[in-house]
């Protein structure tokens, strides 16, 4: 087999096939100085709202703007307690706080990686008292309120909505979907049997469109979806200084803005998500199959029944990461963590008063998971040489009795 270098992810290719429609955008941003607002951020926001089969779109100037904007105008309020999970990218706390909202954390579910329901509802029945007047569950340690969720669509997975919907209602919680990694993702809702889309079921979602992600801009980008046209309206003030109309604020917003130039990359780029997903998916069940039979030794990404994972990362376990991953290294393949360190114990979370052990689920993913080669345009051949490599790489780790 050949020793050609698979990288983790191309993203050039997929741009040197859009050059032309890509510079043809530049050039009409150019030729009207249209670089703010106007009809290249409006038509990527009907089009993506549509795309989530959502009510309204907002476009911002990142992931994190979206989730910090939907959060204040979901009505976060300063020591608000608002839940998540702690095997995020930090981005996801971090809007919590800037947000006003104090991050607290509830484990995973050890095969899917989203919020585990069971363990979202011990929290809200165990560490928590119903004040009946307020309406709201508060925390007995801290005696702050709980008002919020954000469910991690992690991986291109969604969560389990249903029971995290039927939890966030019963203790009148607002749910902001973290879709950073889930453009197009599906659920299956018993509750309305019929699939939903990411970014359609919470009171609002945030994605990311950093060029990472499976929409990707050719630099910083983000939205906001939501049914509800007053936080959607709320958003739009927020990402722009306050503003109603020009210098006129009426609250106090940010610079957050989606830069019309990537709107107009999006809107380009959105036309072939659906397909860029669908090979997403093929790449996936390759490698189940080429993996058939290592299950003891490599746990594949676990896809329940009422989910359709976009597989923004193709995610497996091994006891051995470290190694494996070095050898992969060494064969020219790169692969990634997402995430290494559960936030619960990272160092700007020290004053939370976490410790190891406080969220095991998380903890024990964290030193197992390797993100493999995943891309659209991944080759078959590509992925026989990286399932080779790892297996060889695992039969090694046995052979040496190094385990
Ligand atoms: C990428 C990402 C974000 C942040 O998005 P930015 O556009 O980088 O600000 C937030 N949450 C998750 C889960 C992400 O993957």
């Amino acid at each position: 087999m050949s020793n050609e270098k698979i990288p983790f992810l191309d993203l050039v290719t997929v741009h040197q096939e859009l050059e032309e429609e890509l510079v043809a955008i530049l050039r009409t941003a150019l030729s009207t100085a249209g670089f703010i607002g106007g009809p290249m951020v409006q038509g990527f926001e009907q089009d993506f709202a549509k795309f989530c089969e959502s009510r309204c779109s907002v476009g911002v100037g990142s992931g994190t703007d979206a989730l910090r904007f939907a959060l204040i105008a979901a009505g976060t309020r300063s020591g608000d307690i608002v839940l998540t999970v702690p095997n995020t990218f930090i981005a996801t706390t971090e809007a919590i706080s800037q947000a006003g909202g104090r991050p607290d954390f509830v484990d995973i579910d050890e095969q899917t990686y989203t919020m585990d329901p069971a363990k979202l509802r011990q929290y809200l029945e165990d560490r928590c008292t119903w004040d009946s007047k307020g309406g709201r569950a508060v925390h007995k340690g801290t005696g702050h309120p709980v008002t919020a969720l954000v469910p991690v669509h992690l991986y291109g997975q969604m969560a389990d909505m249903d029971a995290i919907l039927d939890l966030a209602n019963q203790y009148n919680l607002k749910v902001i979907e973290d879709a950073c990694q889930a453009q197009g993702a599906e659920y299956f809702s018993q509750k309305e049997n019929r699939w939903r889309k990411a970014g359609s079921m919470g009171h609002a979602a945030a994605f990311s469109f950093y060029p990472g992600k499976n929409l990707g801009a050719c630099g910083e980008a983000g939205a906001i979806t939501t049914d509800d046209e007053q936080l959607a309206q709320t958003c739009r003030l927020l990402r722009d200084h306050g503003q109603s109309k020009k210098y006129f604020h009426d609250v106090e917003g940010y610079n957050g803005r989606l830069d019309a130039i990537q709107a107009g990359f999006l809107r380009v780029k959105l036309r072939h998500l659906k397909t860029w997903n669908e090979q997403r998916r093929e790449a996936a069940e390759r490698y189940n199959k080429l993996f058939a039979g290592a299950e003891a030794e490599v746990t594949l990404p676990h896809q329940p029944e009422w989910s359709r994972s976009v597989y923004h990362l193709y995610v497996v376990r091994v006891a051995e990461r470290a190694l494996l991953q070095k050898r992969l290294d060494e064969a020219g393949i790169g692969t990634g963590i997402h995430y290494p360190i559960a936030l619960h114990l990272t160092k700007a979370y020290e004053g939370l008063g976490y410790h190891v052990g406080d969220f095991p689920v998380a903890e024990k993913a964290a030193l197992e998971i390797l993100s493999l080669p995943m891309f659209p345009g991944l080759t078959i051949s590509q992925q026989e040489r990286v399932v080779s490599e790892v297996l060889k790489s695992l039969a090694l780790v046995n052979s040496n009795g190094l385990r």
